[in-house]
């Protein structure tokens, strides 16, 4: 592995961070604040919030030939970009900003009513309508930028991100990107300039506009921050990073300082706001420390995601739920160890693209979880050709996460003791070993919930877990 370019740090702002004109100024700041303690910064920005929703919708509302409904979202945003321009330029010089826009969205209503034209949309037009949202934020942020001071200079991503073509989730291409960086990137650092582009988009080697998946610019930033070596990543979104748990639920949840990426991806499957650990990846094969930040609170620690995590002294990191699940029991006395058995059960959910979160088995019978949805009585009259079947709703997983459980023993005896009250359904242990899951009925959630953490994070480690913060906000509340 290449030495780490110290100094070098890539900031990656959500939707939320440059929502509006206020939030871009906020996020220069946040900027200036690195560059005034001597770093140097790429910037990675995502579409402003909602606007990849609002273009997908755009998009098939032209796939169906419905273009006045396309044009009609198409011209609201212009609109909130335009204004959001307006209010920039208020504080300062735009340079070009509103010609550049309006050329953007001539081109969006140009692709719109081509779709619409021949009313079929495909996976690679749709990633062109999509890629326009990261296309403007990107350069409205460079505006705000400079507006503050900031040698700001747009990159516009797809000269960079080089991808296979598979539209929708397409593949990054790590050694060509790396490549493209150091001509187009590394050169504007020298410079003591901030390059900034926008996430989520990339393009084939030929110059094809594609996109990464929902929630790709963290994707970007990791494969920025990975090609240039940074020092450091820097995830700014509107969370103070990963808690114990939903403060909503518990109060006294506290600030995770550090995490390991396992455990990271853990709770990822929660949908824990934070971010998606798979794609950091390209980060923490790295050695690159990735920091989940809240730009509504800049001078909060945030938690730092590293490849190995440093020992705790609590088992637990975190305690996740996820609500909303189905329990199917499939049961068959007979087969169920038979040749083929459990493939055919499986590939009546793969057929529905239905994914299984947890499955627990014994003699004669399987147990599954899934998401709660609509294909599940289909499913269910497949499955029951194969077997007897039933299904349960409205189930909850709990999942605690940490790699300390490897070192405890009686660890299950501690947990299911804090939730003796709860009936609990089905329990696992992934074979990863830092998570311990089990389903109970979806309103004993809270209660388990708060159960557990009480019993887990009664004395925290203080090197781990933000102590003293839990103590501030309770004494402010
Ligand atoms: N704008 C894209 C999305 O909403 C990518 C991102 O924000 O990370 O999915
Ligand atoms: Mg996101």
């Amino acid at each position: 592995m290449s030495e780490l370019r110290p100094g070098l740090v890539v900031m990656k702002f959500g939707g939320t961070s440059v929502e509006n004109a206020r939030a871009m100024l906020r996020t220069a700041d946040i900027v200036l604040g690195r560059l005034d303690r001597g770093l140097e910064a790429v910037v990675v920005v995502s579409a402003m919030a909602k606007v990849t929703d609002l273009l997908l919708t755009a998009a098939s509302a032209a796939g169906r030939g419905d273009v006045k409904g396309a044009l009609a979202i198409s011209s609201r945003l212009r609109i909130r970009h335009v204004d959001t321009a307006t209010e920039l330029a208020a504080g300062g010089s735009v340079g070009g900003l509103h010609a550049v826009l309006h050329a953007e969205f001539d081109g969006l209503d140009d692709l719109l009513r081509g779709i619409s034209a021949v009313g079929e949309l495909t996976a690679r037009t749709n990633d062109l309508v999509v890629s326009f949202g990261e296309r403007a934020s990107s350069r409205m942020v460079t505006e705000a930028f400079r507006g503050r001071g900031i040698a700001a200079k747009h990159v516009d991503a797809r000269s960079c991100i080089v991808t296979d073509d598979g539209f929708g989730k397409a593949v990054p291409i790590e050694a060509a990107i790396a490549a493209r960086l150091l001509e187009h990137v590394a050169p504007l650092i020298a410079e003591r300039r901030v390059p900034v582009m926008g996430g989520f988009i990339g393009s084939t080697a030929t110059g094809v506009t594609t996109t990464l998946g929902r929630g790709g610019s963290d994707f970007t930033a990791a494969l920025v921050g990975g090609g240039l070596h940074a020092a450091a990543i820097e995830i700014w979104t509107d969370v103070n990073g990963i808690m114990t748990t939903d403060p909503r639920i518990c109060p006294d949840a506290l600030r995770v300082k550090t995490i390991s990426f396992e455990e990271a991806a853990e709770l990822a499957y929660f949908g824990a706001k934070v971010l998606h650990p798979a794609t950091i990846l390209p980060a923490v094969q790295k050695s690159i420390p990735v920091w989940v930040l809240n730009s509504r609170d800049a001078t909060n620690e945030g938690t730092k995601i590293t490849a190995v995590a440093p020992p705790c002294a609590s088992p637990f990191k975190s305690i996740a739920a996820k609500k909303r699940l189905t329990i199917i029991d499939v049961v068959a006395s007979r087969m169920l160890m038979t040749h083929g058995y459990l493939k055919a059960v499986f590939d009546v959910f793969d057929r529905y693209r239905c994914a299984i979160d947890m499955v627990s088995t014994s003699e004669v019978s399987i147990s599954l979880t899934v998401d709660s949805n609509e294909k599940l009585p289909e499913i269910c009259a497949e499955l029951s050709k194969l077997a007897d079947v039933k299904y349960e709703g409205r189930k909850a997983l709990i999942c605690l996460v940490g790699e300390d459980i490897r070192g405890h023993s009686g660890i299950a005896g501690q947990v299911f003791s804090a939730v003796s009250h709860v009936n609990v359904r089905m329990i696992s242990q992934g074979a990863s070993e830092i998570n311990m899951s089990f389903m109970i009925d979806e309103e004993e959630v809270e209660e388990a919930v708060r159960s557990l953490h009480s019993r887990f994070f009664e004395n925290p480690d203080e090197t781990v877990f933000d102590v003293a913060g839990r103590r501030e906000r309770l004494n402010a509340d």
